[in-house]
């Protein structure tokens, strides 16, 4: 029996690619020593995987910033507005990932959009009619040949051309199956090199194959996979799924000559019944995801053996896999030097993952007996001490607590007179640069360098001159700036009881950004007042209104890393109850407008529309009822997402009976506006005017034709003008710029208005 890793994290275990490339940014390090730093991170995780035992490595997992991106690049599928700009093909490339300001010109970045159900973003590729698939890249090449020269044959791994074309937007009018042959001569080109450089295992990674799929989708990838496995000569190729199971191809995917099938049987419900019912092809490796990808808790090796077990019994020829790429956990405990080893044994992170694959091989094959009573012992007795105040409350819920009163149309009446704000009212969406002094001032309080007092005076100062600022250029709905905030749930996690915090475990969100989920050890609860200091203080230096600013219970949920012990139903509750805690004290203390953002709250749904309201929605949107319906009919709600595309589920959405919502729509085509409005969706929008994850300065006009835009699909009196989502990555000197802009184009737009 072999062991096999899907996909490796990548931004170093002490975030060293993300340094590395905002000092590239910065212009303070060369092209050369960002590569430098980036193979210093690939032939370290090579190493680490080998020394842990792991036969099958991943090589072509490493990214600058994203995987599909680097496809496109691969496969010379270049928009030409990068590709005219007159740098370097590594800055063409970070231009389309995250924009291009400078002297060779201003581009937008291509739009980027969340990976399946994680938190991990994608960028979209852009195919234009005149684009060809041509393959003129040689990353992947040379990340095998690094490898091969540390002495390791990898498995090269590629995003496959069924996810590549389906993910990708089609900006003129060619559609996937215009490229199917292209594709198929292409990715069999590289086959043929891997081959020639020495590769065993092909991996075509195709989470797509976990959503539902039409006839049309079954048949194009049929006729994909048929040209490409003809001509892939000797080389072994594994298509490798993950995010779900393929109920939808299962049968076709097995008729097809793949030498290996990578299930996934973690999340995917049906895989295991799919084998047991529709059998396995013979000659076939079947990789099976047994390791969870995505959460950081041990492997209960009795569980997962009975699995292999069975696949064993059925005389399915196994290869131990991870669940999905383990991207999406942190590197390694090694790190973590504030966890009890008591806490600290149940969990596995990456590092930590590949000892549970080599083990669960060993026990497969009837050895390592220790490792199995060291796994059981971990699961054994009690992990924690339950909070049966939280237990009972939650079971106390009525139905009434999540309605709240009275209905949106009546008190849209009461909040307008209570605000009287102007047409196209201006806010932001929160946090305010994250500059240096900020972060130093946070890390300088958790190391003790910097007293309690000292930390307040610095926040306190930092809020007053944002309150100055934003009074300053005129925004009407103002913020605090989120300076006490490392991170939206993790600054919530950090307060709330039933949480653990982590130093160092860090997972890519996108490009340079990481997150630091934090992890969910017992029953949640608010011991006291979170926020409420910071707000009120706020307040107190300003007449206009100043939102308070909380993260919902389901995005919460959704970026911690949940309990496995008991459901996301009843964890999102104790969560609701929290906040709802504290949106009453905010109230109470003065504050009229609350923002709950709910920027997660599409991550999770599930990738089959099937189980859409089953599953979680309908769990989901109560909880977030429930958080905010004691409030006055006055106190006016908003709601934020960082994202456009809920077209689906715009019903839900505006159930969650939020007064203002605000989301991304810079990068992406207003198509949405169309949507609310075929569903008359009554709650207030602001969708996004510019993009925040870009430097790029966007100018006033530029706004005022966005807004125009708006005006054309949304009420002017429902409309609201603010960007994408928060500021806190963005340097001050372009974040007070655009805002500047933003609120000249609103009133840009005011004096037309006034005078139509
Ligand atoms: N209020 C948060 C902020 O502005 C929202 C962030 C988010 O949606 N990701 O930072
Ligand atoms: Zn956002």
């Amino acid at each position: 029996m072999k062991t096999s890793v899907i996909g490796f994290p990548r931004v170093g275990s002490l975030r060293e690619l993300k340094f590395a490339t905002e000092r590239y940014f910065r212009s303070e390090i060369t092209e050369e020593e960002l590569c430098d730093t980036a193979r210093a991170i690939r032939i370290d995780a090579w190493k680490k995987q080998k020394a842990s035992g792991i036969d099958l490595i991943p090589s072509g997992d490493f990214s600058f910033y994203d995987g599909v991106l680097d496809t496109a690049f691969l496969f010379d599928l270049i928009p030409d507005r990068y590709r005219q700009l007159d740098v370097s093909v590594l800055d063409k490339y970070f231009a389309a990932a995250h924009g291009y300001q400078g002297e060779k010109g201003d581009v937008k970045a291509l739009a980027m959009k969340k990976w399946f159900n994680t938190n991990y973003h994608y960028i979209v590729p852009e195919i234009e009619d005149d684009a060809h698939m041509k393959l003129v890249g040689t990353k992947p090449l040379d990340e095998f040949s690094e490898a091969k020269n540390e002495g390791i044959i990898t498995k090269p791994v590629i995003c496959g051309p069924f996810t590549f074309l389906n993910l990708a937007r089609f900006v003129g009018s060619k559609d996937r199956n215009d490229y199917m042959d292209e594709a198929a001569s292409v990715y069999t080109a590289l086959i043929k090199k891997f081959g020639d450089l020495g590769a065993e295992w092909v991996q075509f990674d195709e989470p797509y194959l976990v959503r539902d799929l039409s006839t049309d989708d079954i048949s194009f990838f049929e006729g994909l996979y048929k040209k490409i496995l003809s001509g892939k000569g000797n080389v072994k190729i594994l298509l490798q799924t993950y995010f779900g199971d393929i109920r939808d191809i299962y049968d076709a995917v097995a008729a097809l000559p793949f030498n290996g099938i990578g299930l996934d049987f973690v999340e995917g419900r049906k895989t295991a019944d799919l084998i047991m019912k529709n059998g396995f092809p013979e000659d076939r490796k079947l990789f099976a995801g047994v390791v969870n990808g995505k959460n950081i808790w041990r492997n209960h090796y009795d569980s997962t053996l009975k699995i292999l077990k069975s696949l064993k019994d059925a005389g399915i020829d196994t290869v131990i896999s991870t669940s999905c790429s383990l991207l999406h956990v942190p590197y390694t405990l090694e790190n973590e030097s504030r966890l009890s080893e008591g806490i600290a044994r149940h969990f596995a992170y990456a590092y930590e993952k590949l000892d549970e694959l080599r083990e669960l091989k060993g026990l497969s094959e009837g050895a390592d007996d220790e490792a199995l009573d060291r796994n059981r012992r971990i699961f054994d007795g009690n992990r924690y001490q339950a909070d049966e105040a939280v237990i009972k409350r939650v079971k106390s819920i009525k139905e009434e607590d999540y309605t709240r009163k009275p209905l949106f149309e009546e008190r849209e009446k009461i909040q307008k007179a209570e605000f009287s704000l102007p047409v196209f009212p201006t806010t932001t969406i929160g946090s305010f640069p994250q500059t240096k002094d900020v972060k130093a001032n946070r890390t300088g309080l958790s190391k003790g360098t910097v007293t309690e007092e000292q930390y307040e005076k610095f926040n306190r100062e930092k809020i007053k001159r944002c309150i100055r600022f934003q009074e300053e250029i005129g925004l009407d709905v103002l913020v605090h700036g989120e300076y006490e905030r490392n991170d939206m749930v993790e600054y919530f996690g950090a307060n709330l009881e039933g949480y653990l915090f982590t130093e160092k475990a860090w997972v890519q969100s996108y490009g340079t950004r990481c997150v630091k989920p934090p992890l969910i050890w017992g029953d949640v609860s608010r011991k006291k007042p979170i926020t409420v200091e910071w707000s009120v203080y706020a307040q107190s230096l300003t007449d206009k209104p100043v939102k308070g600013m909380l993260t919902g219970p389901v995005t919460i949920l959704n970026w911690s890393f949940p309990r496995e012990d008991i459901s996301l139903k009843e964890q999102t509750q104790q969560i609701a109850l929290a906040i709802r805690d504290e949106v009453l004290d905010l109230e109470s203390n003065g504050i009229r407008i609350i923002q709950i953002d709910e920027a997660a709250l599409r991550e999770k749904l599930p990738l089959r529309k099937s189980d859409w309201y089953t599953e979680y929605l309908d769990w989901a949107i109560p909880a977030f009822k429930l958080v905010h319906s004691g409030v006055k009919p006055s106190t006016q709600i908003h709601t934020h997402m960082c994202y456009s595309e809920f077209t689906d589920i715009i019903p839900a959405i505006d159930n969650m009976d939020a007064d203002v919502i605000t989301f991304e729509a810079s990068r992406s085509d207003l198509m949405i506006l169309d949507s609310l409005k075929e569903n008359n969706f009554r709650t207030e929008v602001g969708p996004g005017v510019y993009d925040i994850h870009s430097p790029r300065v966007p100018s006033v006009d530029e706004i005022v034709e966005a807004l125009k835009k708006m005006t054309e699909k949304v009420d002017v009196h429902k409309l609201w003008v603010n960007p994408d989502c928060g500021l806190k990555t963005r340097g001050e000197a372009e974040a007070e710029r655009s805002l500047n802009n933003l609120v000249k184009a609103a009133s840009v737009m005011r004096s037309r208005y006034e005078t139509d």
